[in-house]
């Protein structure tokens, strides 16, 4: 008998039908002899009904309305599915959030879990019923309705895990896994079986939006097994855990994550001395624009160029900030382009296998696609490259690390 928490997303609940399927699902969990806690999102779209119902009257309502309006989403969900469970004879009860004692911080909208009463859960498992949980939910210090974020269910579920120190946290969506890349650029793209936290992490912030980085996060932290599985389909999905597949047949390279949302910034000819990345930078920070890769050339005449890349919706800011610092830190130009992207090859083995990143540089060149900058970190590297070369690269790259399927 083991302990679980399934977590079902909005599409997974997004009609009568599907929270009946859902329902047929966790029963079958249970008559096995399994302890089932499930949290749950909104329906599929209800989340945004909300928010556009807000937005008619106020274009920035005060956060804490916010979280009492978009949490009753997750709270029709929660009804429902005990109901559909009851139906079919099985003693589930629904709790919202303050009910089994999610406590988080008080920053609305993105609230963060800082602890689970597990006692009137656990007594109702004890009974033999099933619990259900609206995810996305908590309650602070006075009482006040919050919501973790979007996509805040997965942490929810997670958290739960953690809290009940169950035996896999269990989340289900409408992809049956996680691919070692999109499988819409790449048709070829395989189901992973298994892949390590730190990989999901990189994968997830590289723009794979299968899970909310946070409970990945989370999930690595307090070594909580997670599964992503369909919930529309058969199948054993996705497994995240603390494990590296060492054996000589596993792949270096585990998967290929991109992001089309980029741009960069050449600040050229500045003079090469100390305090000009701090110069260029801190402005661009102060503005609460993230900067994600730096690269600065050597110089041999006192001058040198720095590049760094912001996102899309960051960049006209970023340009302007530049061009009104241009004359102060003595550049000769500054030069920008947003028709870039991002392809990062992620994966634990490249700790343990050298020439990753030539084989890489070659593949790409091979294509005649020319890299703009490069950055790696333990397991990963990343190269900027022109958009319209994305799908090429991507292909290649998967095909050259032999991540296609069979077909
Ligand atoms: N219903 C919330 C959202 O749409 C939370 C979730 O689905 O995870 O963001
Ligand atoms: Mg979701």
């Amino acid at each position: 008998m083991a302990l679980y928490v399934q977590k079902y997303g909005g599409t997974s609940v997004g009609t009568i039908e599907r929270i009946e399927a859902v329902a047929d699902k966790v029963k079958s969990f249970h008559d096995a002899g399994h302890q089932i806690v499930v949290a749950v999102s909104a329906m599929s779209g209800e989340t945004n009904r909300l928010i556009s119902l807000a937005k008619q009257i106020d274009a920035a309502p005060a956060p804490r309305e916010m979280d009492v309006l978009v949490s009753t989403g997750e709270q029709v969900t929660i009804a429902l599915l005990a109901m559909a469970l009851q139906k079919r004879g099985v003693d589930a009860r629904s709790y919202t959030g303050w009910q089994v004692g999610i406590k988080t911080d008080s920053a609305f909208m993105k609230a963060r879990i800082e602890d689970i009463d597990t006692a009137n859960m656990r007594q109702h498992l004890d009974n033999g019923g099933v619990v259900i949980v609206a995810g996305f939910q908590g309650v602070d210090d006075d009482n006040n309705i919050t919501t973790l974020g979007r996509g805040g269910s997965d942490t929810t579920g997670v958290a739960l895990a953690a809290a009940l120190k169950a035996d896999e946290c269990q989340i289900y969506t409408d992809v049956d896994g996680v691919y070692t890349t999109d499988p819409r650029v790449v048709p070829a793209a395989r189901r992973m079986d298994k892949v390590t936290f730190e990989e999901m992490l990189e994968m997830a912030s590289l723009g794979s939006k299968v899970l909310q980085i946070r409970s990945v996060e989370f999930a690595g932290k307090y070594k909580v097994p997670l599964r992503v599985l369909s919930s529309f389909t058969e199948g054993n999905g996705t497994l995240i855990t603390t494990e590296e597949n060492d054996s000589v047949e596993n792949p270096v390279i585990s998967g290929i994550a991109f992001n089309r949302d980029e741009a960069k910034i050449t600040v050229k000819g500045v003079p090469d001395i100390p305090g000009v990345a701090s110069r260029i930078l801190v402005p661009v920070s102060d503005a609460n624009i993230e900067v994600d890769m730096i690269v600065q050339n050597v110089s041999d005449d006192g001058s040198t160029d720095f590049t760094f890349t912001v996102h899309r919706n960051d960049y006209q800011k970023a340009l302007k900030i530049l061009n009104e610092l241009a004359g102060e830190l003595k550049a000769r130009e500054v030069a920008g382009k947003d028709d870039i992207c991002k392809v990062s090859l992620v994966g634990v083995g490249m700790r343990s296998h050298a020439g990753v990143a030539s084989k890489m540089f070659k593949t790409l060149a091979d294509e005649n696609i020319n890299i703009l900058a490069i950055t790696t970190s333990e397991i990963k590297i990343s190269v900027v490259i022109a958009e319209k070369y994305l799908e090429l690269a991507v292909r290649a790259l998967h095909t050259a690390f032999g991540l296609d399927a069979e077909a």
